[in-house]
């Protein structure tokens, strides 16, 4: 993923889309329809399979994945947690990957199983297995992938612009307690940088400039992708703000409370938020290819039209067709 990045012209911009393991087969056969889609239309540069806390979902995240990276050759990060897992699952899922030809792991500590997207049902005693004691950080679980793996993994770690939510600690932590933490996992042979969402571009500002001044200097080419959720509906918008204890900026709220009874309305102002802060970004000082990282919700409408409005969907790549024209992979197909 970083050699993608790296291949970019340095004023270039990039995302990834994020997806969630579905439940059932008629939910993963709709999400294989849609990605197809997506892929085709949308371009990633790559796309991100979560992984549930405590492996709760790990048959059906690395099915997803095995769909994403080798069905649709798309260069997929795995998520991976590693609290509440045994080794056992952990060394599972990695020798998966890699036989999946999955070359990325978003390395997370992970929470306890609690919030819906991350949980799968099917397994509800995933989050009493707490044989393994060899993991009680994402640091942890970095060493462990280079020990085993050396560079065979591109290892991405997970940022927090305005502290964090971590559900251990009775208190929201800041971004300063959380910072020697980051320098260590980045130390640890972090590859890149993927942060907790956020809408206060701002504070996001404030913490891009931070990591990228930061006396350790760990942080001064890294790939820093910021994390986006289109916005669904307003009960969405203000659940998954408090959840990740991102910010809503007053002149913001205000815009999605007007129009709070009409979801119609809402996804607008959500396209028109996004796309506002996708331009600010794009206008930042920045070290090369500037990425952006979506929370797809699995949905495809929403997170289209700020790509098509942010003008951030690639052109599909040209091929000489069988007679010598210049053609689209599209039209090859
Ligand atoms: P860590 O880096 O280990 O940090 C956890 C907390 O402990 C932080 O507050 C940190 O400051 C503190 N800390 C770290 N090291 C130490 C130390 N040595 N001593 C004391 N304190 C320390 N969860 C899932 O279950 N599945 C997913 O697929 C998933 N995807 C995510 C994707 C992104 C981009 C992000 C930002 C989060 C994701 N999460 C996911 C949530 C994540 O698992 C939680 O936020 C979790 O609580 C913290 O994970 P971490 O990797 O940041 O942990």
């Amino acid at each position: 993923l970083t050699d993608k990045i790296a291949a970019l012209p340095p004023d270039s911009n990039y995302f990834s889309l994020e997806f969630f393991p579905p439940k059932t087969q008629q939910g993963f056969s709709n999400l294989h329809a849609r990605l197809s889609r997506m892929a085709q239309a949308l371009r990633p540069l790559f796309v991100n399979v979560t992984w549930g806390a405590g492996g709760s979902t790990s048959a059906k995240s690395l099915a997803l994945a095995e769909l994403t990276q080798r069905s649709l050759g798309l260069t997929t990060c795995l998520h991976l947690t590693c609290t509440n897992m045994s080794r056992k699952l952990v060394d599972e899922a990695l020798e998966q990957a890699k036989v999946l030809g999955v070359r990325n792991i978003l390395a997370l500590r992970g929470d306890p199983p609690r919030s819906e997207e991350y949980r799968d049902d099917s397994n509800p005693d995933a989050e009493e297995d707490d044989s393994n004691k060899d993991f009680t950080w994402a640091v942890d679980l970095v060493q462990y992938i280079r020990k085993q793996y050396g560079d065979y993994f591109c290892i991405g770690v997970a940022g927090y612009p305005e502290g964090h939510s971590d559900q251990s600690h009775p208190e929201h932590q800041s971004v300063e307690h959380d910072l020697p933490y980051l320098v260590e996992k980045t130390k640890a042979g972090a590859d890149f940088i993927m942060t907790q969402l956020f809408y206060d571009v701002q504070e996001y500002q404030k913490y891009e400039k931070r990591l990228r001044e930061h006396e350790s200097g760990v942080f001064k080419t890294i790939p820093i992708i910021p994390g986006l959720m289109p916005v669904q509906s307003y009960q969405i918008l203000r659940r998954t703000t408090k959840l990740s204890h991102a910010s809503l900026p007053s002149e913001l709220l205000k815009r999605f409370e007007a129009v709070k009874g009409d979801d119609e309305a809402v996804k607008r102002v959500g396209v028109d938020v996004l796309s506002e802060i996708v331009q600010t970004m794009k206008d930042m000082p920045r070290n090369g290819p500037r990425g952006f990282h979506f929370y797809t919700l699995n949905l495809e409408k929403v997170v289209t039209q700020i790509l098509e409005r942010s003008d951030l969907i690639p052109p599909s790549t040209p091929v000489i067709l069988a007679d010598g024209r210049n053609g689209q992979v599209e039209e090859a197909i």
